[in-house]
């Protein structure tokens, strides 16, 4: 098949006007100009017209579990306040819920253009009982706060569901849900696995106030439940994750897409709150991660203002996420990179892009396949209006309605455009 669009922007190099991009099965073919794709590839022509054709945007943080929440928390004066308020609304849903609720998640995330998710899922119990419709990395968020001496238990039953799905990886819910054991215990799984890793990381003033001056309202909510506290009063959460991460390669994975075995494993979401000593830290480590920043959910915390330029400065990549709607509006990438250029407007708008195409392909270690039309890469692919008017870049962060065609590992996915066959 050969799509032809009026600008082909590849994320490789210049846009493409009157371009096209052969596909066949699951794999680009061939892209450039229309007439030399035409004369080099055989089978029929899609035209999408008056539209970019670009890279299908891939979401590095997501919770699909709470896209039934959307709306049902009204900002809160504290983090702490504000995850008393989720598990409530947590305690009143049943599998059922979630099932629809994820399934919710991925339509609208599609929806928006969307064509890879990692996932963070704290019931991966049910995954079987989902049929995501776009590519999905599964995470198995774990939290051992009430049960620390289960950590292993923990972890081993999540493999149980997780290992039925092609991509999947691990998730410490955090520094201060998470133990030390539970940690140690992904990264070891990890390491033998080749799996992905993620957690939230300095994500609050709460968390800060908590382990470097052991006192705060999320310190004493954790305490109140239970937590060991002896890692609080010293140490920034940053130092504390470096203490307890490791580092090094690990084998790759037969059957996964082909994997980069350079990267470090960790995905780490949000990193707000950095003090100096922790940037000093940043440049003397050799520890690397890849970094998710939620504009949208930020702005709904009220969290301090993103380092992103000194994030970048230092080689870090960073990526965008949704995060859940329990505090976001909707799980449209497009919105979310609106709200990062207008916190960051001297940031162009084509590496905007880059940090929900090309960026969080590496991440995931799909850099290879994912990202950027290519030849050789996989066939995610959307459509956006685009005209010769205004900026191609502009035009494409400025989308505010549903993607009208858009594939997914070669096939067509959603095709409600005036697109001929010809
Ligand atoms: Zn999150």
């Amino acid at each position: 098949m050969i799509i032809r669009a009026r600008i082909v922007v590849t994320m490789d190099g210049s846009p493409i006007e009157n371009g096209a991009v052969a596909v066949s099965g699951n794999r680009i073919l061939d892209v450039g100009r229309f007439d030399d794709i035409k004369a080099r590839n055989t089978g029929s022509t899609v035209d999408v017209g008056e539209q970019a054709l670009l890279p299908g945007l891939i979401n590095a943080h997501c919770h699909l579990d709470y896209t039934c929440l959307r709306g049902k928390i009204p900002a809160q004066k504290s983090f702490a306040d504000w995850i008393k308020a989720i598990n409530a609304k947590k305690s009143e849903l049943s599998p059922r819920n979630y099932v629809a609720s994820i399934t919710e998640g991925f339509e609208e995330a599609k929806r928006f253009g969307t064509t890879a998710i990692a996932n963070l899922t704290a019931f991966p119990e049910l995954i079987s009982q989902v049929q995501p419709p776009i590519r999905i990395w599964w995470f198995a968020e774990l939290i051992d706060i009430r049960t620390p001496a289960r950590a292993n238990e923990l972890v081993d039953s999540a493999l149980e569901a997780l290992k039925q799905t092609p991509s999947w990886g691990l998730a410490p819910h955090a520094l201060f849900t998470a133990s030390s054991n539970l940690f140690r215990r992904c990264e070891n799984i990890a390491r033998r696995d080749n799996v992905l890793l993620t957690t939230h990381l300095a994500e609050s003033r709460e968390e800060m106030e908590m382990f470097r001056h052991a006192s705060g309202p999320l310190h004493e909510f954790v305490k109140s439940i239970g937590r060991p506290m002896d890692d609080c009063g010293s140490k920034t959460p940053l130092e504390r994750f470096l203490d307890l991460i490791g580092s090094g390669a690990s084998p790759n994975r037969p059957g996964a897409i082909e994997v980069n075995r350079s990267y470090p494993s960790w995905i780490v979401a949000h990193l707000n709150e950095l003090t100096e000593s922790d940037f000093d830290l940043l440049k003397r480590s050799n520890s690397e991660f890849q970094v998710v920043h939620c504009p949208r959910s930020h702005n709904y915390f009220g969290h301090r203002a993103f380092a992103f330029k000194r994030l970048r400065s230092l080689g870090f990549n960073v990526c965008l996420g949704t995060d859940s709607l329990a505090s976001n509006e909707t799980l449209s990438l497009f919105e979310e990179m609106r709200a990062f250029q207008k916190n960051f407007p001297c940031v162009s708008p084509e590496e905007i892009l880059q940090m929900a195409t090309v960026n969080p392909a590496r991440a995931l270690r799909c850099e290879n396949a994912l990202g950027q039309i290519r030849r050789g890469f996989r066939a995610d692919l959307i459509a956006v209006p685009c005209s010769t008017s205004t900026d191609t870049f502009e035009q494409i962060l400025a989308l505010d309605a549903p993607v009208n065609w858009s594939m997914v590992n070669g096939k067509v996915i959603a095709s409600v455009s005036k697109s001929a066959a010809c």
